[in-house]
């Protein structure tokens, strides 16, 4: 079945599941210190309902699946999950989302469940800054994990820099020099408007033009790399030197919303064509009515038809989204 198209012409063929809003460590720009409202533990969904979920979309020709949260590593037997869904027809690719504090103990059941492809969240080596940004101490934990995952033979692995003006400007350079000696593309991320304290504005974000001046003035010079799959949310380099490749996601300096493929689905059963989003679409209750698949795909073309051109992230008209990303799923 031909994956659901929306109003522009985008075909909608990859899925962003949380499986839990919680985390184990508190990124300023994602998390308040002291949460509050995490979901009561009967609002999220099982790893039936999701695993059902999945099947319907696989089903509609969305094959490609990424889990995220919170921090997805501390849902219980998340190996499990993921052998579920490495085993529905249709499913092509699945990959995770971490932020990695939990990776060293978990590598090897979500290797041995099928997972290959991992996105580390790390925005620093300097410990302190670490423990700035995420208020908690577990850096060498992250490091850990990263070491453990490569021992494995995890696939090409990537690692989500959250970039943030007046703070990282120190870290790009080591970063990328990390992800040069160990193979790993750095993807630096524009700070986005997804903080639950309303910390953001445009003067805060470091923009993807002032990181590749940083990383050619040390690295030398960069080429973009061709013929990238244009629904990519990363703008990609290749270091002229053999150094390997580096990614952008510039949401706000370069919104790639025209060629976007994505919808997520939040660990309480929400389904969103966008990250900042408004409105959103249950499917929870579908899900715990009995209610027949064709009901449940309805509900995907419906979410998928209503989407919106685009965020107006750069505009006065913006208006952030109800949910923090920790809700949200990233
Ligand atoms: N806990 C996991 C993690 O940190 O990777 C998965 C969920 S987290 C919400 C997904 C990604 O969102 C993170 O890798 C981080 O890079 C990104 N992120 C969180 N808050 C952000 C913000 N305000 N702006 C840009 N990226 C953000
Ligand atoms: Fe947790 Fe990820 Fe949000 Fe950081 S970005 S607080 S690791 S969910």
């Amino acid at each position: 079945m031909p994956a659901p198209v929306d109003t522009f012409g985008r075909i909608h063929d990859s899925l962003r599941i949380s499986v839990t809003d919680r985390c184990n460590i508190r990124c300023f720009y994602c998390m308040p210190e002291e949460p509050t409202n995490f979901q009561p533990r009967a609002e999220i969904l099982s790893f039936e309902e999701i695993e059902r979920f999945v099947r319907v979309a696989a089903g509609m020709g969305i094959n490609k699946i990424r889990l995220t949260g919170g921090e997805p590593l501390l849902r219980r037997d998340l190996p499990v999950l993921i052998e579920k869904i490495n085993g529905i027809a249709g499913v092509r690719d699945i990959a995770l989302t971490t932020n990695g504090v939990r990776l060293a103990e978990l590598a090897q059941p979500l290797y041995d469940a099928g997972l290959r492809r991992l996105n580390v969240h790390l925005d620093t080596l300097d410990r302190e800054r670490f423990k700035h940004i995420t208020r908690r101490d577990d850096l060498p934990k992250v490091l850990a994990g990263i070491d453990r995952a490569q021992a494995l033979g995890f696939g090409p692995m990537k690692i989500n820099a959250v970039a943030v003006k007046n703070l990282v400007e120190s870290d790009i350079v080591p970063m990328a020099r990390f992800g040069r000696e160990r193979g790993i593309e750095i993807r630096y991320i524009e700070f986005m408007p997804l903080d639950s304290q309303s910390l953001w504005d445009r003067s805060k974000v470091l923009l993807m033009d002032d990181m590749l001046a940083m990383l050619r003035a040390e690295f030398g010079d960069l080429e973009a790399i061709p013929d990238q799959d244009p629904r990519a949310p990363a703008t990609e380099f290749r270091y002229k030197d053999g150094g390997g490749t580096v990614g952008f996601i510039a949401s706000v300096s370069k919104p790639f919303c025209l060629n976007c493929n994505r919808i997520r689905l939040t660990a309480d059963g929400k389904l969103r064509y966008c990250l900042f989003a408004i409105e959103e679409m249950d499917v929870k209750e579908l899900l715990r009515s009995g209610a027949p698949d064709e009901a449940i795909e309805a509900r995907i073309r419906e979410n998928v038809r209503a989407k919106w051109l685009g965020h107006q992230i750069n505009t006065q008209q913006f208006v952030p989204p109800p949910r923090p990303m920790y809700a949200i799923g990233g």
